[in-house]
Order: C-alpha cells, then sequence, then structure tokens
C-alpha cells in the first residue's frame, strides 16, 4: 500500500501553472522567454486598494474573522448582485472564499455524490474537471464547436443532460476563449434547463469586467430570474481589480448550498485573509474608474494579437468579446516537420517547440480539452506581445 491516495492519482496537476513554471525556470537560467501563459493580469493592484489593506494591518486587523467572510464584504457582495441583477440576495446567500479556485473546490465539495455529473463545455478552465473528480464527481465534457464561438448550444446541452446531472457550468467570458454568451444565447440555454428542473447552473462570471466592443455582459440569473434557486454564481476580485495574489473570490446562491460551502471551508482554510478581504470590499465598493484603463490595454493587445496570428500561414483566431486570452487554431502547423527534424504530432509538441526553439511560452489545447489548438494570454506588455509574435511567425513560416 503505497502512501498516496487514489484520489490525487485521479487528478493532473494544473497544466497552465505547469507552464508558468517553466517558463520562469528557463528565465532564471539566463535563456529570453516570453510567458503568455500565465491567466494574470500585468497591472499592479489599484492603490485605493491596496491602501485600505495596509489601513487594515495598520488598525490591526489581524486575527481571524468569521468563516464565510467579514459581514460588510458579504453586504456588500449582496449589494453588488441586487444592483446588477435586481435580484434580492441576502448577505447570508454569499460566502467569501480563498479566490474563485476555492469557491468551485468548496462547491464541489458541497455537492457532489459518487457518480453525479457536471457537464462542462470544452474548451473548459482546467481546474473545472479535475475538481469535479476530487468531490467523486463525474465530469462530462461536451465539446463545442469553434464556428459557435466555442459556446455550448442548446441542442448540445440537451443531449449531454442525463438523470445523474447535477450542474452545467457556464464561464463567460471564457478561459481559455475569451468568448461570451450573448443575452439571446443565455435565453435559449435556460429554455432548455427549464425542461430540466434536477439541473443546476454554475456560473463562473470572474472575468465580467474584462470586455471589448461594448458587448453586453449578463449573468444567467438576470437573464432567467426563475433559475436563481438552481443557480450558483463564481465570481472574485483577481482578474478584474489585478489581485492575483490576494487570494480573494466568493460564491453566491442558494441559502443550503452556501452554508454547506462555508461548513467545508470551516474544515479546511477557515476564514480568507481577513486584511486581504478589506482591500476587496474597497474594490467591489470603491472607486470603479481603475477598471476602464486596465480594459482599455487589453482590448488594444487583443487587436494586435489577433490581427497578428491571422495573418501567419496556418493560424487562425477568432476575435473574442472578453478576458485576457485568444485560443488560436493550429491545425495548419500539427503534423508538420520541425527545422530541428522533431515531428510536431499535436499541440503539446508545437507548444514544446515554441518554449525551446524561441522562448514562448504558451499553453497547448489538450490541457483545455479542446485541440488543435494554443491558448496564448496578452496580460503582458505591448513590448512583449510584438516580440513574441514575430517569433511564432518566425516558426509558423518555418513549418507551413
Ligand atoms: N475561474 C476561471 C475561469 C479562471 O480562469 C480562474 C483563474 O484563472 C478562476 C476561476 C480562479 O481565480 P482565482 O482563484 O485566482 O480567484
Amino acid at each position: 500500500m503505497g502512501i498516496l491516495s487514489n484520489r490525487v492519482a485521479k487528478v493532473k496537476p494544473s497544466a497552465t501553472l505547469a507552464v508558468t513554471a517553466k517558463a520562469k525556470e528557463l528565465k532564471a537560467a539566463g535563456r529570453d522567454v516570453i510567458g503568455l501563459g500565465s491567466g494574470e493580469p500585468d497591472f499592479d493592484t489599484p492603490d485605493h486598494i491596496k491602501q485600505a489593506a495596509i489601513d487594515a494591518l495598520n488598525a490591526g486587523y489581524t486575527k481571524y474573522v468569521a468563516v464565510a467572510g467579514t459581514p460588510e464584504l458579504r453586504q456588500a457582495i449582496a449589494d453588488k448582485y441586487k444592483r446588477e441583477t435586481g435580484l434580492d440576495y441576502s448577505a447570508e446567500q454569499t460566502v467569501v472564499t480563498v479566490g474563485g479556485k476555492q469557491a468551485f473546490f468548496n462547491l464541489a465539495q458541497a455537492t457532489l455524490n459518487s457518480g453525479d455529473e457536471v457537464i462542462i463545455p470544452a474548451p473548459y478552465w482546467v481546474s473545472y474537471p479535475d475538481m469535479t473528480l476530487l468531490a467523486d464527481g463525474t465530469p462530462v465534457i461536451v465539446d463545442t464547436q469553434e464556428s459557435h464561438g466555442f459556446k455550448i448550444t442548446p441542442a448540445e446541452l440537451e443531449a449531454a443532460i442525463t438523470p445523474r446531472t447535477k450542474f452545467v457550468v457556464l464561464n463567460s467570458p471564457s478561459n481559455p476563449t475569451g468568448n461570451a454568451y450573448s443575452i439571446a444565447e443565455l435565453h435559449a440555454l435556460a429554455e432548455v434547463l427549464r425542461k430540466h428542473p434536477h439541473v443546476w447552473v454554475i456560473s463562473d462570471d470572474i472575468y465580467e469586467k474584462i470586455i471589448y466592443d461594448g458587448f453586453e455582459f449578463a449573468t444567467m440569473v438576470k437573464v432567467a430570474p426563475d433559475l436563481q434557486d438552481r443557480t450558483v454564481i463564481l465570481n472574485g476580485v483577481a482578474k478584474a481589480y489585478s489581485m492575483t495574489g490576494w487570494r480573494i473570490g466568493y460564491a453566491v446562491g442558494p441559502l443550503d448550498v452556501i452554508k454547506a460551502m462555508t461548513k467545508i471551508q470551516g474544515q479546511s482554510t477557515s476564514n480568507a485573509t481577513s486584511f486581504a478581504m478589506k482591500g476587496a470590499l474597497e474594490a467591489i465598493t470603491g472607486p470603479q474608474d481603475c477598471v476602464e484603463p486596465m480594459v482599455k490595454a487589453f482590448k488594444e493587445r487583443r487587436d494586435y494579437v489577433v490581427a497578428r496570428l491571422n495573418a501567419m500561414p496556418g493560424i487562425s483566431c477568432l476575435t473574442p468579446e472578453g478576458a485576457f486570452y485568444v485560443y488560436p487554431n493550429v491545425a495548419g502547423l500539427v503534423g508538420k516537420k520541425a527545422p530541428d527534424g522533431s515531428d510536431l504530432k499535436d499541440s503539446v509538441d508545437l507548444a514544446s517547440y515554441m518554449l525551446e526553439a524561441e522562448g514562448v511560452a504558451v499553453v497547448p489545447g489538450v490541457a483545455f480539452g479542446l485541440d488543435p489548438y494554443l491558448r496564448l494570454s496578452y496580460a503582458t506588455s505591448m513590448e512583449d506581445l510584438i516580440k513574441a509574435m514575430d517569433r511564432i511567425e518566425k516558426i509558423a513560416q518555418q513549418l507551413a
């Protein structure tokens, strides 16, 4: 009998964290590497948010607080959803977690029994299937079509639902594609869900503020208020306010589920960091004009990257509505031989070759469940993006 559990054998390490670590390792060894692997804004956290946490620390706000988060932050989250969806949510219907990642983890632990199915449209955020498996659930992966913007259609959802379905995960705008569901698309999915009252929705809205070209973001409960009692919204401050290291996320939903998630948290991490919650409170309730310049910079980078990729042989790339990723199709490059003689059989080989030969770190699409694609994060400086695109173009030209 080995020391490790069967549970840990069921999951993979996060591929995106692995690429980031590999790029850092090569950089530390003196290589000129441009990292397009990490899902992290390159901006500093806005000053007024940092100041709120500094003030909290200086005031001695350094002790345990309530497991589900400070009452003021929970109220602020409830108020945000009242404001944005028009629906009533009480502070008790919110829980503050250690990042959005723990919100999904706690939800899975609190709701899934062995064999319960979670419909996950692919390409998906790398952690959904593994966190489902860690909770003994069964991920049901539904491949989406690039021609439909990598979004699950009502027919695909209908076909995936079984009596064992517990959840469908909607992530809009999406990691890894940046594509987002329109209000009409959410209406159409809600129609299917109305026919299957046992199916709940997980709406991961963490990229809701990073939206371009006037696209109107909507969360499922706003479009379909009748689904409020079977929808759990996941969100956090990491992406919108450039607060990835602060580790503050949250969930909003039906009281019994939120209470169960809090129970899990009470036996694992307890409260999220007290003074980080003061920063998150300032992020959510303070001036919002800090978000706009970041979104503006992301949009310029998106436009640049999409245009460059589409001009390269063997690559085509949709223009995403939000987030800070692109998911180019590299079907025209895989299956080719690299100048060093190696066979680039799939997106993993291609990504490895890009890193080894040209020092560009990207994540292979296989990590997100739909291939042959690459995920590029453009949350990095324009200067680096220009260099990265030049290097990828060189590879594309050599392979084509
Ligand atoms: N959901 C999605 C789709 C994400 O891409 C991420 C982070 O990459 C998260 C949730 C979790 O973010 P965090 O735990 O940093 O708040």
